[in-house]
């Protein structure tokens, strides 16, 4: 049992990492894209989202995203106020036709699943359930309009493949991807909807969603419109497709969110796209995963490797009586040098680090951090 002080713990300097963020959102906001907020300030904070210099700006965007995910021509960025869980709301009132199937295997994919069920309009969701650590499969079932799925559960650091179930004809898939976004591969033909808040791989701020959607999906979205249900003007995502044709949201969104999240846009763009910036998550996370199988009192709690997010790494702790220590006596003595973050989810209620190693985390700082926690637990064991 340790009875040593977390917060008297010191770190070398030459030991830590150059940046000590590894939250999973909010998320490491690159020094450059501070210093675009700066440069850009004097021209874009403060002035009308209805005016030319913000639709621009909008506008690059869109199509800065739309270049990463190499989106296929039909498909449209729409935008809104409100982050991820907003868009669930609007997703109930604007996406679901009848009933959807749910993938839930964490907090944030049975959240959904959860509006879906409370929607007063909708028909009782199929949900579809594992335990935090691993991940369902999605089967066609009759009478299924919409399939949800989430790409990467922030909770327990699981990623899964999308695939469209064979057979769903032209039910919707719809993903919420909102960590995994700008950091996992995925294929346009998979999907419909791949919905997103900036405030994780896009290294920008919270309160806004995002949503890739195929022609399918603005059918859909025209059609639920045309059928006159009632829906909250805040929440209607025809009037959302509509603004953001025009590069505009219904009501003032955040513009240094914007202006942090086209600086980072576009330099994913430039170091490669996509798959560098895949890449990069995936180095990130072969360090934190394999340091972890290297020592006796840690273990990636995904236990399936391919499962195994690149995004969010989850590391279980071993107990103080298996020569472990406890997770959260790391986390503080971390935080008193500067590193911050790497706490579990804290729903999951395991002795656990999990580390956000988003495209904007430099896999040296990464392996910095593996370091770091090498000196802390054995101070912590004393
Ligand atoms: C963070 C997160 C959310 C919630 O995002 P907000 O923008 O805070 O609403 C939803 N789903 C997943 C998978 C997330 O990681």
């Amino acid at each position: 049992m340790s009875t040593r002080d977390p917060q008297s713990i010191r770190i070398s300097s030459d030991l830590l990492p150059r940046d000590g963020r590894f939250g999973c959102g909010p998320s490491k906001v690159r020094p450059e894209q501070m210093l675009a907020l700066n440069l850009a300030g004097p021209r874009l904070m403060g002035t009308s989202h209805r005016q030319a210099p913000i639709k621009n700006l909008v506008g690059s965007i869109r199509s800065g995203l739309s270049q990463l995910f190499g989106l296929p021509d039909g498909w449209e960025i729409l935008l809104g106020n409100g982050g991820s869980t907003v868009f669930w709301d609007v997703a109930t009132f604007g996406l679901i036709e009848n009933r959807s199937q749910h993938l839930v295997f964490g907090e944030f994919s049975s959240k959904f699943a959860e509006a879906a069920a409370a929607a007063p309009h909708l028909g009782e969701p199929s949900v579809i359930k594992t335990a935090p650590g691993s991940h369902p499969q999605s089967v066609c079932e009759d009478g299924i309009d919409t399939y949800a799925l989430t790409h990467n559960e922030t909770s327990t650091g699981v990623m899964m493949p999308l695939m469209r179930p064979a057979g769903s004809g032209d039910a919707l898939v719809v993903v919420d991807a909102t960590s995994a976004a700008g950091g996992l591969l995925w294929d346009p033909a998979e999907v419909d909807v791949y919905y997103f808040a900036p405030q994780k791989s896009f290294a920008s701020d919270g309160g806004i969603w995002f949503a890739a959607c195929s022609p399918q999906a603005i059918e859909r979205i025209e059609k639920i419109s045309a059928s006159k249900r009632w829906t909250p003007a805040s929440l209607d995502l025809k009037i959302a497709l509509d603004n953001s044709k025009a590069n505009q949201t219904y009501n003032t969104p955040a513009l240094a969110t914007l202006i942090m999240l086209e600086s980072q846009v576009g330099w994913m763009n430039e170091i490669g796209g996509l798959s560098a910036c895949n890449a990069r998550s995936q180095q990130s996370s072969s360090i934190l995963y394999s340091w972890a199988q290297a020592r006796s009192w840690a273990t990636p709690f995904v236990a399936d490797a391919d499962k195994r997010s690149q995004v969010v790494g989850t590391i279980d702790i071993a107990a103080s009586a298996d020569g472990g220590v406890d997770a959260n006596d790391i986390c503080a003595a971390l935080r008193a040098n500067g590193v911050v973050d790497t706490d579990s989810y804290r729903k999951l209620g395991r002795n656990q680090l999990r580390v956000g190693m988003f495209p904007a985390v430099d896999p040296e700082d990464v392996q910095a951090l593996t370091a770091c926690i090498d000196v802390v637990v054995e101070a912590l064991r004393g």
